[in-house]
C-alpha cells in the first residue's frame, strides 16, 4: 500500500513536471514577443497604440499550465501600467521578477547555486573603496596636461554635474534604505605629461603631490584628515577618451591602481560620473562590446540600469555589489547564472 502511494505521488510529480517544463518553452516564445519586457511592465500593444493590450485569459479548468501563468503577468503588468519609474525597489513585483522567478525555479537546485569565483564577485567588498555607504567624499583631481588644461569655466559645469550626480546616488541609496552621506571637493594636479594607458601620469601625481608610489597611503591619509569612510579618487582629463575605473580585484591582490577616470571633452550626462564610481565599489558592466550574450540578458533583467545605459536607476545587483543589498535577489541570482562564463 505505501508503495503504491510512493508510486502514485512519483507520478503525479513527474507529470507536473513535464507540463511545467513543456510550458516554459511556449512561455519563453511569448516572452521574446515583448519588446519592453519589464522596463515599464508595459504589454506589446497593438498597431502601437500604447492604450491597447493582449488580453490572455486564465482557464479555471483544474490545471495550472503556462497560459495561467502568462495571464497572471498579464494582471500584473497591466496593473503596473502607468508606472513611469522602476518597481524593483519599492516592493512592487514586474514582469522582469516573474521572469526570474520561473527560471529560479525551472533550474536544478546545482544550477540555482552561485559559482563562487564568478567574475562578477571579483570586486566586491575590496580595496579602499569597499562599500558606497556612510560618509564618502568624492576627490575630484583636475589633471591638467601641456596640451589639454582646465579652465575654470569647464572646472564649474563639471562641479554641476557632480552635484547632480551626488543627488541622483543619494536618491537611490535611501530607496534601498542605505545612508549616503556624500559630498565632493576639487584638487589641480598638472602633469607634463598627456594621458597615455602606461599611467606615466598617475606615477607622476603619486611622486609629485604626494611623495608615495602607493595610493593606499593616499587613500589612507584622505580617510583621516577628510573624516570619511571612503574618498573615492576620479581623476579629470579636459579631453576626449574613453572612461574607465580600476577597482582593486581578488585575483590581483597586489593592485595598486584603484581610481576612475573619467574623460570631459564632451557633454557630461551625470550618469558617467555615478558609473565609474559604483564600478570603484564593485559594480559591474552589464554589456561586453565583446559578448551581445551578457547585454542582451541584461535588457531581460536590469533594463534600466545605471551600468547598462545612460539612466538614473542603480538596479538590485549593482546593489548588492556595492553594499546597498546584504542578500542577492532571485532574479540577480538567475541573471548570474545565466552569465556565468561570459565574460
Ligand atoms: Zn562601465
Amino acid at each position: 500500500m505505501k508503495k503504491i502511494v510512493i508510486l502514485v505521488c512519483l507520478l503525479l510529480f513527474t507529470s507536473f513536471v513535464n507540463v511545467f517544463a513543456e510550458g516554459l518553452d511556449v512561455y519563453s516564445q511569448y516572452l521574446d514577443n515583448i519588446p519592453s519586457i519589464g522596463s515599464h511592465g508595459l504589454l506589446p500593444s497593438e498597431n502601437n497604440n500604447p492604450g491597447k493590450h493582449k488580453i490572455y485569459d486564465v482557464n479555471f479548468d483544474g490545471v495550472i499550465d503556462v497560459s495561467d501563468i502568462v495571464s497572471v503577468i498579464n494582471i500584473i503588468a497591466k496593473a503596473n501600467s502607468s508606472d513611469e519609474g522602476d518597481v524593483n525597489c519599492d516592493g512592487k513585483i514586474d514582469i522582469s521578477d516573474i521572469v526570474a522567478i520561473i527560471n529560479c525555479i525551472s533550474m536544478s537546485y546545482n544550477d540555482s547555486i552561485l559559482n563562487e569565483n564568478h567574475f562578477a564577485f571579483l570586486g566586491k567588498n575590496l580595496g579602499s573603496c569597499k562599500e558606497l555607504v556612510g560618509d564618502t567624499y568624492l576627490v575630484l583631481c583636475f589633471v591638467s596636461t601641456p596640451e589639454h588644461p582646465w579652465t575654470e569655466s569647464k572646472k564649474k559645469e563639471v562641479n554641476q554635474v557632480s552635484r547632480s550626480s551626488i543627488g541622483y546616488m543619494k536618491t537611490e541609496a535611501q530607496k534601498y534604505g542605505v545612508e549616503l552621506n556624500m559630498k565632493f571637493g576639487g584638487l589641480d594636479f598638472e602633469v607634463p605629461y598627456e594621458f597615455t594607458k602606461d599611467r606615466k601620469w598617475y606615477n607622476y601625481i603619486l611622486e609629485h603631490y604626494y611623495h608615495t608610489s602607493t595610493i593606499v597611503d593616499v587613500y589612507n591619509s584622505y580617510k583621516k584628515s577628510l573624516n570619511s569612510v571612503n574618498t573615492p579618487m576620479i581623476f579629470l582629463f579636459n579631453s576626449y577618451d574613453r572612461s574607465f575605473t580600476y577597482s582593486c580585484k581578488k585575483n590581483f591582490p597586489n593592485w595598486n591602481e584603484e581610481f576612475c577616470v573619467i574623460f570631459c571633452d564632451t557633454k557630461m550626462h551625470d550618469n558617467y560620473l555615478t558609473h565609474e564610481v559604483m564600478h570603484l565599489f564593485g559594480a559591474i558592466d552589464l554589456y561586453d562590446y565583446n559578448n551581445e550574450g551578457i547585454k542582451s540578458l541584461a535588457l531581460k533583467y536590469f533594463p534600466e540600469s545605471d551600468m547598462l545605459r545612460v539612466s538614473h536607476y542603480i538596479d538590485e545587483l549593482t546593489a548588492y555589489l556595492i553594499g546597498w543589498k546584504k542578500e542577492l535577489t532571485t532574479k540577480s541570482i538567475v541573471f548570474l547564472n545565466q552569465i556565468d562564463g561570459l565574460r
